[in-house]
């Protein structure tokens, strides 16, 4: 106790550090009516969400898709798998909500992650990994970089054929049996995506390799030690489950 005198009007307040962004609050769910995990905010904060979230269901149902989880449900999801030390390592985490896009991304710039309408906790997981690779810089980890370039050697143009996605064009490996899935080969369509003498694949565009593999890290692990045991024992290591 800190010294305190008689008539004096003095009182102890609790210290929980300077950094209030890990901490969580526990909330009821209005529409469950179950109570669950929510990030550090103030009751107007929670209560805004709420707001954002009815709005989004109103528009959801005018979809033929259904939104399956509400935000907060998806950050509380992801949450509960995630490691303190992955989440302090990921730093705060900025999400949007937009259920007239079929896809969630982060933009690489303000690493903003943007929930598409089927999002789900493992989706989000993505975007964190993208988050960490981008500000962790893993292009300069050595081991990192060995695995990666291991998985795609020997690949050229030829085996990978052109996509019309939603998003745009963009090429993927024609044999997916190595990946835990397509979008893991997902090569970004530029004038040099391909190298221009020897046909073979450029890594800079290859983006999805490391945030697919976190993914299926917590989704599936057995599958992604089966389809890629390197992979798996680096992501292992490095985010320490
Ligand atoms: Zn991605």
């Amino acid at each position: 106790m800190p010294p305190m005198h008689p008539n004096c009007r003095s009182d102890i307040q609790a210290w929980l550090g300077e950094d209030y962004a890990p901490l969580r609050r526990r909330a009821r769910n209005p529409e469950t009516g179950k109570s669950e995990l929510i990030p550090n905010m103030s009751y107007k904060e929670w209560l805004k969400l709420q707001e954002d979230e009815n709005n989004q269901n109103l528009f959801s149902n005018k979809t033929s898709n259904p939104v399956k989880y509400s935000t907060h449900e998806i950050y509380a999801r992801a949450l509960t798998l995630l490691p303190q030390k992955l989440l302090d390592a990921i730093g705060p985490i900025d999400i949007i909500r937009d259920n007239s896009v079929r896809y969630s991304s982060i933009n690489a710039e303000t690493l903003r992650i943007t929930l598409g309408y089927g999002a789900d906790e493992y989706h989000l997981i993505h975007e964190l990994a993208h988050k960490l690779e981008i500000e962790q810089n893993l292009r300069s980890n050595t081991e990192f970089m060995r695995i990666f370039s291991n998985k795609f050697a020997g690949l050229t143009k030829k085996d990978y054929e052109l996509i019309d996605g939603p998003t745009g064009k963009y090429w993927v490996l024609k044999d997916t049996t190595k990946f835990v899935s397509p979008y893991q080969t997902r090569l970004y369509k530029r004038f040099d995506s391909f190298n221009l003498f020897n046909r073979k694949p450029n890594l800079d565009f290859h983006l999805e390799y490391f945030s697919e593999g976190v993914r299926m890290y917590y989704k599936n692990p057995n599958k992604l030690a089966k389809t890629d045991i390197e992979l798996y024992n680096f992501i292992n290591k490095y985010l320490g489950r």
